[in-house]
């Protein structure tokens, strides 16, 4: 079998197993998970058959680890290669529930408080993160190109360079970069940092965190800034404002030059109008309208995770009725809180909080003909979800901190020729493409209350003027000029 040219090295498989008669059958994933898809989408870009996937799966030692290892993809993005991982259930825990979920998550978001390392073992992390860099080293070819992706395998280049010196790595961060106060609470901040550094070329979202893994570099392992660029080229292809106007593109370190990559990831607007003018899509906008008789809808959609500001929508949305008790039996809102698959005790409990303010929310306000709050567990299929997005009047998506935000974006593609108003947080990514949004911080009481109102009293012109706006940015921004940036990015490598 020939060595592939480009690996996307990702923990999760981007496929789901379901056993159907006793054999398994690889399905799309089902999760509501916003990169698998977007990730699949480059491998359109290279000769078919010489893109390669390389995950985890875990597996009972017991059993003999005997599953497919290497499964073959034949899907619309051309075929690919899946080179799974066996790890058991031991090293699963620790290496992603305990170190990148308890330790690391609350680090890249700004949760110190939420940081917890006593359960870490390190080791663990280095011994999966090495198995990927072998596993990866196998299935290129010597000037391949890996590309990373997400700090569950930020050892990984620093594995793979010691395996193969001439090859291209690159690394995409899925997640917000924190700035060097909060980045340096991380004990094993020197190896991470050497590990990225020993990357061709390291990517971002936004600016900011392209800004904060500079400085970090900068300070503590005493990498220069070679060359910065004005980002409003890049970034902000309408022209819009940015608030941050520069950003390093390159760094030198040990001899060696790190490219920055700055190239927040879009949504797929074609599909999503395609999907919205399906006969099934139709008669699911026709009965939802009916159902909300009149009403108006607000959604807040997201995962299970105390990043996501869910409590602050449910917060400001019970100081909304009592604030305006005129609204009551007027507004809806639908809240999807998509639980995580495994069992953590911190998204436990954020769902316990969660369910507690919405059972206190429709316990004060109920009628019964009408209840204030719908809460969704599990996930809505995403072509149902994109039929809630375009009859839903107003879209709250308040994360206290969010590398982008994917469904921002996907509510404001859905709202196409609509009238929806987006509320977003400051602290998504996105904020900075979508400033036509409403935008608050949602640790402000007052920002939230302002921006309920502001929604729901806004004019059809202001409304139609602003939706407009953001939608030339999402299709302009979009999952194909994000891809091709990318691969424009990536083929500066070594160039
Ligand atoms: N999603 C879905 N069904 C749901 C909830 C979410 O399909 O019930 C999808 C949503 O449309 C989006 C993704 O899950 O594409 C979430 O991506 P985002 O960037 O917003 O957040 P992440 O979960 O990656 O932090």
């Amino acid at each position: 079998m020939s060595k592939s040219a480009m690996a996307i090295v990702y923990h999760r498989q981007p496929f789901e197993e379901i056993e159907v008669d006793g054999r398994i059958e690889f399905r799309a994933n089902s999760s509501p998970n916003g990169i698998v898809p977007t990730l699949k989408s480059l491998f359109r870009r290279i000769d078919p058959g010489r893109g390669a996937w390389v995950a985890w799966k875990t597996c009972d030692p017991e059993a003999g680890a005997d599953f497919e290892r290497v499964v073959h993809v034949d899907d619309d993005n051309g075929g690919f290669t899946v080179s799974r991982l066996p790890l058991t259930a031991e090293q699963v825990e620790s290496f992603y529930h305990v170190t990148s979920k308890e330790a690391l998550w609350p680090i890249l978001h700004s949760f110190p408080q939420a940081f917890q390392y006593d359960n870490v073992d390190w080791e663990t992390f280095r011994e999966v993160n090495r198995l990927f860099a072998e596993a990866t080293a196998e299935v290129l070819a010597d000037d391949g190109l890996a590309w990373i992706h997400d700090y569950n395998l930020w050892l990984v280049p620093h594995y793979l360079r010691q395996l193969k010196p001439d090859l291209r790595i690159a690394f995409f961060h899925h997640t917000p970069f924190p700035a060097a106060d909060i980045f340096n609470i991380l004990p094993w901040r020197e190896e991470i940092m050497a590990s990225l550094l020993a990357c061709d070329q390291v990517g971002f979202h936004i600016p900011r965190y392209t800004k904060n893994f500079a400085e970090v570099a900068q300070a503590l392992c005493g990498a220069g800034i070679v060359a910065t660029e004005a980002v409003s080229d890049g970034l902000s292809p309408c022209g819009k404002a940015l608030s941050e106007p520069e950003v390093p593109v390159s760094l030198c370190h040990r001899g060696r030059l790190v490219r920055l990559g700055t190239t927040p990831v879009g949504t797929d607007p074609n599909t999503i109008q395609r999907l919205l003018e399906t006969p099934e899509s139709e008669a699911l906008q026709s009965r939802l309208i009916r159902e909300m008789g009149g009403r108006r809808l607000l959604v807040a959609v997201g995962r299970t995770d105390y990043t996501k500001g869910m409590a602050e929508s449910l917060l400001a949305f019970e100081r909304l009725l009592e604030r305006r008790p005129e609204l009551i039996g007027e507004v809806k809102l639908l809240l999807t809180s998509v639980r995580a698959a495994s069992t953590m005790t911190v998204y436990e409990k954020t769902q316990r909080e969660i369910e507690g303010l919405v059972g206190r929310i429709n316990g004060r306000f109920s009628r019964l003909e009408w209840t204030p709050v719908v809460l969704y567990s599990q996930a809505i299929p995403f072509d149902q979800l994109m039929a809630h997005y375009r009859i839903a009047d107003v879209c709250l998506t308040t994360p206290l901190r969010d590398g982008l935000n994917l469904v921002a974006k996907e509510y404001v593609a859905a709202n196409f020729g609509r009238t929806g108003v987006l509320v977003l947080s400051e602290f998504a990514g996105c904020a900075v493409e979508l400033d036509d949004a409403l935008l608050i911080n949602p640790n402000s009481h007052r920002s939230m209350d302002r921006a309920l109102d502001r929604a729901l009293d806004m004019s059809v012109d202001e409304a139609r003027r602003r939706m407009n706006g953001m939608n030339r940015v999402v299709r302009e921004n979009d999952v194909a000029r994000w891809s091709d940036r990318i691969i424009q990015e990536l083929s500066l490598i070594g160039a």
